[in-house]
């Protein structure tokens, strides 16, 4: 731009952020000179459809690349460079240091991107160095997985159960190869609440993938035909192929070290992408963003930011006087596994629980469509919100069908600010094949309300131990259904029968308070009703039996009591 010459934007990192911005950049000023630096040899690859070319589902890699440097010049003009590794930054001179095959060169930008996403993190485990040990970043890693599966893999160990070791596991799993994943955490995908995870974690061992959860790999011992894979209990798993998921840090420490400033690693930006140097800018997985729920400041490594973010950087750069802010991620994320999908947004209770919120958390299991039509299924849903105002703090939904649609409202309800009743409002789409008149959304808005206005009063299935101390547990299921499974010591009233049968409950109680359940939490929301109104200290099991089962995970079989008895 200087000396009337066209503005030259570099951009570093030719993927989600990286393309998205130069691509933006191109279509809003035609004569900008613009130049991608990717250290690697693809740009614009499918990372997130890595895992599913591993699995066999895409079975042409070349789909994996929906972009080339040839058709990028053809189509936009982009001068991209792969095999360019920018390892230095000047910000006086305003030029990058580029390390090549062909050597080092300097390439002077009037604008500077930075989208040089995250690398794999490495943790200290001894042996680590194995050649069967790979990660799942890049086409590479996914070539080199998919033919260690087709030439034989029949043992595989997977760190790290977050979304990339879960659809790792997942695709192992799906060619018949005996799979271990492990993961340090006490439950598998560690952003779900745990009595979603519960769910996930049932469908990878339904999968046969042995999960080990609260445990660490220690050792890779490297063998001739396999290695073993050491945890921290003593557990030894033999695999011929290891993935590495333990996570992901931002690869940013070039650019921390020209003055870049970061936290823990991230860079820090404005609302525009800028950073703490003059004309430059960064996006994507290498940036710091803060949780607009709890305001936790963290990394969100996830694609759907980084192309908006990137997009936005181009705005900013060049019409900055109608650039849209770049809102700060809910960190909205799906992944399936299995026949079930599971997937959320906003905040957790684990991170609602660090951040002091006074929030109120229901449960529901709606079916996905009308309960007549053919294929209906439950969505085991959890929504938290401010206990005061009521507002959408975070959802999470699993379930086999149906998850994906109810997240996307319930994001879209978090983003615009809407408090739990305005659920009630939403005109959703319906037909019996597609959602109830009243669907699973709405239905979430009305117990939120009636949370929020007191008709419906909520105990929780970590509050059981509490509950068998000092209250009474009446089960409103019916006397089948108690049998599979029931709190001992509880009361069994199937709610068709509480209203003739009140003088039982009151001698039962004792003038102690009554926790009721039922199965998902709607019967016992009327038994609530009734007793409240008949003046007991009563409140309803959040999601019921289902939800309880989920919480207590592995420990319900022992926590539970079963009985035979005639079916009524
Ligand atoms: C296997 C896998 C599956 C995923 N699935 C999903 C999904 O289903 N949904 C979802 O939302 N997200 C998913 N993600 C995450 C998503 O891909 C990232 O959040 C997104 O790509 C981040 O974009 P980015 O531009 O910040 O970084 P990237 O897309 O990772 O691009 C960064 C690029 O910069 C290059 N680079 C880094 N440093 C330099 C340097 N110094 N010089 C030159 N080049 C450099 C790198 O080689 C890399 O190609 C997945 C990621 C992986 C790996």
């Amino acid at each position: 731009m200087a000396n009337g010459n066209p503005r030259r934007i570099v951009v570093v990192g030719g993927v989600a952020g990286g393309m998205s911005c130069a691509a933006r950049a191109r279509r809003l000023d035609e004569f900008a000179e613009i130049i991608v630096l990717e250290r690697g040899e693809h740009v614009s690859f499918a990372n997130c459809g890595l895992p599913y070319y591993v699995g066999g589902e895409i079975t042409d890699p070349a789909k994996l690349l929906v972009q080339t440097p040839e058709r990028l010049k053809a189509a936009l003009n982009l001068d991209v460079r792969t095999g360019h590794n920018v390892v230095g930054l000047d910000p006086i001179a305003h030029e990058v240091v580029v390390e090549t095959e062909s050597g080092t060169e300097r390439i002077a930008y009037d604008d500077l991107v930075l989208s040089p996403g995250a690398s794999a993190a490495r943790p200290p485990i001894e042996g680590l160095d194995s050649p069967r040990v790979r990660t799942l970043r890049t086409v590479d890693d996914a070539l080199d997985l998919r033919e260690a599966v087709d030439g034989g893999a029949s043992r595989a160990v997977v760190l790290g159960a977050g979304f990339i070791g879960l659809e790792a596991a997942e695709a192992f799993a799906q060619q018949g190869i005996q799979t271990t994943l492990v993961e340090f955490a006490g439950q598998v995908l560690p952003p779900l609440d745990s009595e979603n995870a519960w769910l996930v974690q049932q469908e990878l061992a339904r999968l046969g993938i042995d999960v080990q959860t609260g445990k660490a790999a220690t050792a890779i011992e490297h063998g001739m035909d396999e290695d073993v894979v050491v945890l921290d209990d003593g557990t030894r798993v033999p695999a011929d192929t290891i993935v590495l998921a333990t996570g992901v840090r931002p690869d940013t420490q070039v650019f921390e070290e020209a003055g870049v400033i970061c936290e823990r690693g991230a860079i820090v930006v404005d609302e525009h992408g800028h950073t703490s140097l003059e004309n430059v800018w960064a996006v994507g997985d290498a940036t710091l963003s803060t949780d607009p729920v709890t305001g936790i400041r963290r990394p969100v490594a996830l694609a759907g930011p980084a192309n908006r973010a990137g997009r936005q950087v181009a705005d900013a750069i060049i019409r900055p006087e109608s650039a849209r802010p770049i809102p700060q991620p809910l960190g909205t994320a799906i992944v399936r596994v299995g026949d079930l999908t599971a997937a959320m947004t906003g905040a957790n209770r684990v991170a609602l629980d660090a951040s002091g919120i006074d929030y109120e958390t229901i449960h529901l299991h709606p079916n996905q469509h009308a309960g007549y039509f053919p294929g209906a299924e439950q969505i085991h849903m959890s929504v938290h919100f401010c206990a005061d105002d009521g507002l959408l703090l975070g959802a999470q939904a699993v379930g086999e069908d149906g998850v994906d649609r109810r997240i996307d409202v319930l994001a879209t309800a978090i983003r615009s600010g809407m408090n739990v009743d305005d659920l009630i409002d939403l005109d959703l789409a319906y037909a019996p094949p597609y959602g109830q008149a009243k669907d699973a959304v709405n239905l979430a808005g009305m117990v939120g309300a009636n949370v929020l206005d007191g008709t419906l009063k909520l105990w929780y299935p970590d509050q059981l131990e509490e509950a068998l101390e000092t209250a009474l547990v009446l089960d409103t299921r019916s006397r089948a259904e108690y049998a599979t499974g029931y709190v001992p010591n509880s009361l069994n009233i199937p709610h068709t029968e509480l209203r003739e049968r009140l003088d039982e409950v009151r001698e039962a109680a004792a003038g102690k308070p009554v926790r009721i359940l039922c199965q998902s939490g709607v019967r016992s929301a009327i038994a609530h009703r009734v007793l409240v109104q008949e003046g007991f200290d009563s409140s309803s099991l959040s999601g019921g039996m289902l939800s309880l089962r989920a919480f207590l995970g592995p420990q319900a079989d022992s926590v539970l009591r079963t009985a035979i008895v005639e079916a009524d």
